[in-house]
């Protein structure tokens, strides 16, 4: 902890805690202690810690060949994107492969003004992108963006859940509509039924493309292979990132066949583009998501989880909402969450944050009931506690 608080730079939000093992959706950190993770890395290891199928890929692969530059083909890079292509929404059968959300953002970006030849993109209000300066134009949260501006020109954000909002915004400069299906680390947002197909229609009315962000709601997360397809509903340009390798770094843009055909030789790509390593890894975490259905197993244990959160929230007043689909779930309180994070972690159970006021639960796919009972457990625990402290202190709710 002291040698990485030296010399790494101080952005991330630490927590007292040294995790070096992981198995499932289990943790272990350096003195043996064992966590339950209902985080997954933000949602990276949806296939659990160690899947032995990436094991034995990453380790094959690693003695064939690491690195091999996309002017060169590759035999795991074809196997990896048709795979992909296989499982990905009609039409979306094309893809730039990078090495993170934040990346698979800035090409559809680059993607949507160099397809329609206009600039402007349209994002919402409370949205998450990355922190790359273009991902970051897109992204919401002020505090993210205001020590960076100025951030790059003519991409404005409209309120959420509303389709008329975007139907205003839209001019005869704009290139795109960008959005997450439901609203991530903007709190597990929800849209209400018919928003997405009402953003849909007014995109194609409009000659407008229309870009979802699925870092976080695509692989199964949901309920379903792809956020999107909860509503049937299939963009133009999908951005995929977190667990498509398996855990390895990835970003996938996927699009539209005349779309994509609009990048030119030249005009985008990154050195790490589909290497080996990474492409083997997400051929095997491809395979392990549909041969374990783990799309399926987010349903039901997400069912689960819900309503047991929501059995948290008739038992204690300090919760305010539960939201959320499949596994990516939501619990907004009354107030600040820091304390309740740290308070789980330190019963052995790892949570988010989705802004400051909702816990974020983001479990890999495989977690099993006795776990979830334990988080459950543990968060019961710590509500019960945070509402015996606020009633015999002075602080506000
Ligand atoms: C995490 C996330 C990103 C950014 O991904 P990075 O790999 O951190 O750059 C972008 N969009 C959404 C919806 C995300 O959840």
């Amino acid at each position: 902890m002291e040698t990485e608080n030296r010399y790494l730079a101080n952005v991330f939000s630490k927590k007292s805690v040294v995790i070096t093992k992981g198995k499932g959706a289990l943790l272990w950190d350096i003195n043996g202690r064992e966590y339950v993770d209902c985080a997954s890395s933000y949602g990276v290891a949806a296939l659990g810690h160690c899947h032995p199928k990436v094991v034995e890929a990453i380790k094959a692969q690693a003695e064939q060949l690491i690195t091999c530059h996309s002017c060169y083909y590759n035999d795991k890079r074809a196997k990896f994107i048709e795979k992909l292509v296989k499982i990905t929404p009609k039409g979306l059968d094309k893809a730039f492969l990078s090495n993170s959300g934040a990346e698979s953002v800035e090409c559809a970006i680059k993607l949507a003004r160099k397809y329609t030849g206009k600039p402007e993109i349209i994002a919402l209000m409370g949205a998450f992108h990355g922190k790359t300066m273009g991902a970051l134009s897109a992204t919401w949260d002020k505090k993210y963006r205001e020590p960076f501006m100025p951030l790059i020109p003519e991409i404005k954000h409209v309120a959420p859940d509303n389709a008329d909002k975007i139907r205003e915004a839209i001019t005869d400069k704009t290139a795109a509509v960008l959005m997450e299906p439901i609203r991530g680390e903007g709190g597990v947002r929800v849209p209400p039924d018919g928003y997405l197909q009402a953003v849909r229609e007014i995109c194609d009315e409009k000659g407008v493309l229309l870009i979802f962000d699925e870092v976080q709601t695509s692989f199964g997360r949901t309920g379903k292979l792809f956020g999107c397809q909860n509503w049937g509903v299939i963009p133009d340009v999908m951005c995929l990132a977190k667990p498509f390798a398996g855990g390895l770094p990835i970003g996938i843009t996927v699009a539209k066949e005349n779309i994509m055909s609009s990048l030119k030789v030249g005009e985008h790509s990154t050195t790490f583009s589909g290497s080996p390593l990474v492409c083997a890894a997400g051929c095997a975490a491809i395979d392990a998501l549909l041969e374990e259905k783990l799309a399926d197993k987010a349903a039901v244990n997400g069912k689960y989880f819900k309503s047991a959160l929501e059995g948290l929230q008739e038992k204690h007043k300090i919760v305010k909402e539960v939201r959320g689909l499949g596994l990516m779930l939501g619990m907004e309180l009354r107030f600040d969450v820091h304390n309740v994070i740290l308070k789980a972690l330190d019963k052995g159970v790892l949570v988010l944050d989705a802004g400051r006021t909702v816990v974020r639960l983001l479990p890999p796919l495989v977690i099993e009931k006795k776990q979830i009972d334990k988080a459950i457990a543990v968060l019961d625990t710590v509500l019960g506690e945070e509402e015996n402290e606020r009633a015999s202190s002075t602080v506000p709710n």
